[in-house]
């Protein structure tokens, strides 16, 4: 059935993508095998420049949690995690982190390897609360790391001052501190400044990516968005820019021949929040409609550009703004951004997934929805679900509601194309 289980991709560089993961997964165990620390943290923060630059290795427990999920652990991770008193009402990335880390680790049927136990622990702040309550249960659970805490502010993106800023760059000169007593390793600052300009090449690359999904019909969709595990786990990196690179010729390519992801391109979908990653085969329910999704909230996630004149001011500026430009924005400004997603890409109607287990980013819906009927005419869906929860989501009644959803979007198309209506 479509819209079940695992996209269908159309991109051969997204097929290397299986490749890209399993190297770094493999990469995350031979550090920890030949003695160079590994440090846990949260994604989308300064924190991995500042690693690769010293020679550590940075791991990503809420990146791991979609892996679990596409892989089909997270039903025995919550058991583990529910077991323990953790409510269903939490976020799923922590009840999912949670359950692995309080489960065998390394069990025969835990993909990749699984993660190497942390030498260090790094809750950087700036994120949600969720994300920074993991890292306190992470602390319990290994109590032999070395444990650093930033508690950068959680301040809305339009808010950042300079004092922000300021604060931000001191608390990464004590994490460089920090890591260099826990370690003995030494901070190499052209490293750094390198790191620093890999990074933003790498945002640079996403944001022409993206920019191709302008085209009718679209060269890449939705379906395709797992390539930003590049920017979550390889910032700072060659390796993300060469990726990023064969994506972008791809697409590219693919815009200037006019192939689209679907051959007959009816209707342009705008999808907001986390996807469903135990069932990104959603991404594609739309297609025998002629319904494809152009854009999603994590387009712009990643579009943070650095200055790398400035390599510890733009690793302050990413730790403030980059988790925040997801997770902690004002109703207002995010409502901008979904309209101005809508407008750039020419969508023709939203998909809201009220995600059960984040209400960070689910807050505001309404008022989104509203904004978009009445300032772009363009009518939307909710549905209910969680991102990483399979068990509160109904695969019947979304299908039937999509359906009806496109039938709609169908006939507001053909009536625009009507004379005289
Ligand atoms: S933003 Fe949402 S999904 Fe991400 S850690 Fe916070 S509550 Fe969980």
């Amino acid at each position: 059935m479509a819209g079940t289980g695992k996209s269908k991709k159309r991109l051969n560089a997204a097929r290397e993508l299986t490749q890209v993961v399993a190297d770094y997964y493999l990469e995350c165990q031979q550090a920890h095998d030949q003695g160079k620390p590994v440090g846990w943290m949260p994604p989308m923060n300064g924190v991995i420049e500042v690693f690769y630059a010293m020679d550590l290795q940075p791991v990503f427990p809420e990146n791991w949690s979609p892996v679990c999920a596409a892989f089909g652990l997270t039903p025995g991770n919550f058991e583990v995690s529910e077991g323990m008193g953790y409510s269903r009402d939490l976020c799923g990335y922590l009840r999912n982190i949670v359950g692995y880390v309080y489960s065998d680790m390394h069990a025969a049927h835990v993909p990749l390897g699984g993660l190497p136990e942390p030498d260090l622990l790094i809750s950087f702040g700036g994120g949600c609360i969720p994300a920074m309550k993991i890292f306190q249960i992470l602390e319990q659970r290994f109590p032999s790391s070395r444990i650093f805490s930033a508690d950068l502010p959680q301040v809305a993106v339009e808010d950042i001052r300079d004092h922000h800023i300021r604060y931000a760059v001191s608390e990464i000169h004590r994490l460089i501190d920090f890591l260099t007593r826990a370690t003995g390793k030494k901070m190499d600052y052209d490293r750094l400044e390198e790191a620093v300009i890999l990074s933003d090449k790498a945002c640079a690359l996403w944001d022409e990516i993206m920019s191709y999904r302008r085209f009718i019909p679209t060269p890449i969709s939705a379906a395709e968005i797992g390539i930003m595990f590049v920017m979550v786990t390889r910032q700072g990196t060659q390796v993300a820019v060469d990726f990023l690179t064969k994506v972008r010729d791809e697409v590219r390519q693919r815009a200037n021949d006019g192939i689209g992801v679907l051959e007959d391109e009816q209707v342009r979908l705008f999808w907001d929040n986390i996807p469903l990653w135990y069932n990104m085969g959603l991404f594609n329910a739309f297609e025998h409609m002629g319904g494809v999704f152009v854009a999603e909230t994590y387009s712009a996630a990643w579009s943070l550009r650095l200055d790398t004149s400035n390599p510890l001011e733009a690793l302050a500026m990413k730790s403030l703004m980059s988790y925040s430009l997801v997770s902690c924005l004002s109703i207002r400004r995010r409502k901008e951004m979904v309209l101005k997603a809508c407008r750039d890409y020419a969508i023709d109607g939203a998909v809201f997934h009220q995600n059960k287990s984040c209400v960070p980013i689910t807050i505001g819906q309404t008022d989104i929805r509203r904004a978009l009927l009445k300032e772009l005419d363009i009518p939307s869906i909710t549905i209910d679900a969680d991102h990483m929860d399979a068990r509160n989501f109904s695969h019947a009644q979304f299908q039937t509601r999509a359906d009806a959803f496109m039938e709609m979007l169908l006939e507001k198309k053909r009536d625009r194309g009507r004379p005289g209506v």
